[in-house]
């Protein structure tokens, strides 16, 4: 376990300071590169959960402008960037991601809260430059009331930050709930905005039983926001918790991203662009590419240097520097595994890489290209979240686009042409919220971010972003 200071008391937060309410259940925290038990912690549930709401609830009494949150999402970007490489350090203990990608993610973090403290100011009231109706008429940008921030495991402290970022930037007091596999990030992230003195009820934090405590933020007629990032299973769960009371959602679920390469394309970038994005976190991304998509005439050279380059990929624990860590958990490398194994039993040739039958030393699995199969292989229709590609070939740009909207999912897409036209026409007709132009690079603090289809609902980043937690007033002004 990781001598932290910030991991010193592993519970809850709320009201200003760690408590762990009256639970006396507990769950524990693994290393998944190692299996070595890394932490048991208090499970939290309907009880602890009504406490910081309560807690955040006090917190909407007051009236905070702003300057004064402009000022608190500097110093938790200064804050982050001055222990990255603590925090890094807990990233790669809890979730597995090499170092180096850990401290990226800290960067990314630090960046949302510096990016919503420098757009803030689109948040200050506006006065319509026209008098309709002979009057003044006002807008003000209203904080929605108590959000609630559920996020996963893969990136404990980037995807908090593009939630919270938001919700502070606006005025809205939290109750984040992280994913039980990786709560020491939120842990020792808490701890940093302890010692910053964050007002209480700014921000709360509770973990342990989900559906628990999912009902009791669905339920809470002060929660107006509801902001969840993980699979579209328990995204629809809570967009039907919360239809009684009609709360905003903010969801970003699963993906099954598309990687279109045009024979106009430039193969040597489009490869390394591909390495770049689907191995992140060990190819455990919403934006990773699903389905590789290749016009027939560059498929040979496109696979030959695939496969050099996958095939010098090393994989092995976290925190010796590998290029690819361990799935999460058993569940994440069997569905890998089932995968391959259905896509080799469905017709699929093997490039390079293959099913591992062993996971007795950590769930790795091994970077795997296979070309071809048939239409109905698993690995086409649902995200596999692990370092698989599959390769299928096409012959025009209609049956590129056929096959790349064939998915109920639209969250990331990348097209690689160097016909600009082509470009333009390809992305007009994909139903996905980001398409890269020659380029797999994911979402960044500056640009809204979000999926169309069942991949949810509102955006992240951008002003965008900060919208998803505000509720606008319109002040009409009349004589007095
Ligand atoms: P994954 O399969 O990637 O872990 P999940 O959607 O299961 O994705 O989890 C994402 C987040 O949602 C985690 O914080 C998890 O604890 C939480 N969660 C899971 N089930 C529920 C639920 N019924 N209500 C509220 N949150 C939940």
């Amino acid at each position: 376990m990781l001598n932290s200071p910030r991991l010193s008391t592993l519970s809850g937060y709320w009201n200003g300071k760690f408590q762990r309410g009256e639970t006396q259940n507990y769950f524990e925290v693994y290393n998944p590169a190692t299996h070595e038990k890394l932490a048991t912690l208090p499970e939290m549930g309907a009880q602890e959960a009504e406490a910081a709401v309560d807690s955040a609830e006090a917190f909407l009494a007051g009236d905070y402008d702003l300057e004064w949150r402009k000022k608190w999402l500097l110093e938790i970007a200064a804050a982050l960037s001055t222990h990255r490489v603590e925090m890094g350090q807990i990233i790669t203990l809890e979730n597995g991601k090499p170092p180096v990608e850990a401290l990226a993610e800290v960067d990314y973090a630090a960046a949302f809260y510096r990016d919503a403290a420098q757009r803030i100011h689109h948040l200050a009231p506006q006065t319509l430059p026209t008098r309709p109706r002979n009057m003044t008429w006002r807008i003000y940008h209203r904080p929605a009331g108590v959000a609630a921030l559920i996020t996963p495991w893969n990136f404990p402290l980037a995807m908090l930050a593009k939630k919270l970022s938001g919700a502070i930037a606006a005025g809205c007091p939290s109750v984040v709930k992280p994913s039980e596999l990786t709560p020491l990030t939120a842990i020792a992230f808490f701890a940093l905005l302890d010692e910053l003195g964050l007002p209480a009820g700014l921000v709360n934090l509770v973990f342990g039983d989900a559906p628990a405590i999912g009902q009791v933020l669905c339920a809470r007629p002060s929660v107006q926001v509801i902001s969840f990032t993980g699979s579209t299973a328990v995204g629809r769960l809570l967009a039907a918790q919360a239809a009684p009371q009609l709360k905003r959602l903010s969801l970003e679920l699963g993906g099954n991203a598309p990687f279109i390469l045009f024979e106009d394309g430039d193969i040597d970038h489009a490869v390394g662009q591909l390495m770049a994005n689907k191995f992140r976190c060990a190819g455990q991304t919403c934006v990773c590419s699903n389905r590789i998509l290749v016009q027939a005439n560059a498929l040979d050279a496109f696979l030959q240097r695939l496969k050099s380059s996958v095939s010098q990929l090393r994989w092995g624990p976290g925190l010796d520097d590998y290029d690819i860590g361990p799935m999460i958990n058993a569940a994440g490398f069997e569905k890998v595994q089932r995968h391959i194994q259905d896509a080799l039993d469905k017709g699929a040739e093997l490039i390079v890489g293959g099913p591992i039958a062993d996971a007795s030393k950590g769930h790795y699995c091994q970077p795997t290209v296979v070309l071809g199969g048939a239409d109905d292989m698993l690995c086409l229709h649902e995200e596999t979240f692990g370092p698989l590609i599959v390769v299928r070939a096409f012959d025009d740009e209609a049956e590129a686009l056929r096959l790349a909207n064939d998915t109920e999912y639209g969250l990331a897409a990348y097209l690689f042409s160097q016909d600009s036209a082509r470009l333009e026409r390809v992305a007009r007709q994909l139903h996905f919220g980001h398409v890269g132009l020659n380029t797999a690079t994911g979402p960044t603090p500056e640009a809204p971010f979000g999926g169309m289809r069942n991949s949810g609902l509102g955006r992240e980043g951008g002003l965008e972003g900060l919208m998803e937690f505000i509720e606008v007033q319109t002040c009409p002004v009349g004589e007095p």
